[in-house]
């Protein structure tokens, strides 16, 4: 259904999709089989690293920390300008996530300020991938090694992200990523672990379906266990056929979705140089971008130019209301200079596959008649 509202992220979905979730409701088996593990397959091809489907990024957040053995009196070092599920996954193991500043030329975490909130209880960091960069991820993994914790990487907004020609998630510790309905591909909802650490995958695996053991590979050869042991809590949050039969078209589709992203991107930084707007720093022939986020200029009224704009049939976000300003997550040193500085000043324009370079055009047009 196409509408005159230029959407600010939308799920891009075609008879490929349909025709697959047609196949599997002819099928009436609609839970964790054969779709999933040719998902699975498919995945860990384009990873070259075993991956584990589940049912959202968040659970895949959340599994990966438990797996890592993080959890109660733990803390989680985490930037403060992140999704709300970054930090729900990581209060959910027990642990405590810390909220930390970003860099200003990336949104990604800030490892000077990270480096002052260590503490004896600090075992792991969560860099998030804001808008699919990865920011310093090198030297996050040295941070890392230093203080000897694990790097579960967020990389929700990082689908097909190359990092020195490496693409993300084929490196490094953890990675968890989402395909939720308004990411770089879509499964519907669903979410994927991708890690070589066999004792993750193991307790991932199971962790998905209520602890139940070795249920996985029963499921994958069309059976179910009956008999069975629980050694670890576990979580109904594995991952259905109709969901991986959706996430096959759309990984199929990938090639054609990541160029149209990456060339709004580069053709949003062309309209933006000298404007007195900032854009995030990156090389779009390596990143490919979820979300498009300005900064503008301190004096303007960023949620004045947000009604503008949604008049005009722009839609827009902010990515994100920082997680340090909420009652959950609030702590004595209750600042974060460069995210209590930016977050009045952040914008999120259209950028999703669909818009054209008419629609970016009009975009760019009408964001400079009101900021003049
Ligand atoms: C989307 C997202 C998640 C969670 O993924 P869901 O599939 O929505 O649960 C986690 N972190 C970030 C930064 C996200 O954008």
């Amino acid at each position: 259904m196409k509408d005159n509202i230029l959407r600010l992220s939308k799920s891009c979905l075609g008879d490929e999709e349909k025709n697959a979730v047609q196949k599997v409701l002819d099928k009436e088996f609609l839970g964790m089989g054969a779709e999933v593990l040719k998902f699975e397959k498919l995945l860990t091809e384009f990873f070259s690293r075993p991956v584990v489907c589940v049912s959202n990024g968040t659970a895949a957040l959340h599994i990966a920390l438990q797996a890592a053995e993080i959890g109660d009196g733990d803390e989680v070092l985490v930037q403060s300008l992140t999704y709300i599920a970054s930090f729900q996954a990581i209060s959910a193991t027990g642990a405590t996530p810390v909220a930390c500043d970003v860099d200003e030329g990336t949104l990604c975490i800030n490892l000077s300020d990270a480096e002052k909130r260590l503490t004896n209880k600090t075992k792991a960091i969560m860099p998030v991938h804001f808008a699919g960069g990865v920011g310093a991820l090198d030297e996050v993994y040295e941070f890392a090694q230093k203080y000897n914790l694990r790097v579960i990487e967020d990389a929700a907004h990082a689908f097909g992200t190359l990092h020195k020609e490496r693409r993300v998630g084929s490196f490094g510790d953890i990675a968890c990523f989402s395909f939720d309905g308004i990411k770089n591909i879509t499964s519907g909802e669903g979410g994927c672990i991708v890690t070589n650490d066999e004792k993750v995958l193991k307790i991932a695996r199971d962790a998905r379906l209520l602890g139940v053991q070795n249920d996985t590979e029963k499921r994958f050869s069309g059976g179910r266990s009956w008999e069975f042991d629980v050694i670890n809590q576990g979580w109904r949050y594995h991952m259905s056929d109709i969901m991986a039969a959706i996430g096959i078209e759309q990984l199929n589709r990938f090639p054609e979705f990541l160029k149209k992203r990456q060339n709004l991107a580069k053709l949003y930084d062309n309209f933006f140089i000298d404007t007195g707007i900032e854009t995030l720093k990156q090389d779009y022939d390596s990143v490919v971008p979820h979300i498009y986020t300005l900064q503008l200029p301190v004096d303007i009224d960023r949620d004045y130019i947000r009604l503008k704009l949604d008049q005009l049939g722009i839609q827009t976000g902010v990515h994100y209301y920082p997680n340090h300003y909420l009652s959950l997550y609030k702590d004595k040193s209750n600042q974060r200079k460069i995210v209590d500085r930016l977050y009045k000043t952040i914008l999120s324009i259209p950028m999703h596959p669909e818009i054209t370079d008419r629609d970016a055009q009009f975009i760019f047009k009408c964001i400079r008649e009101l900021i003049v």
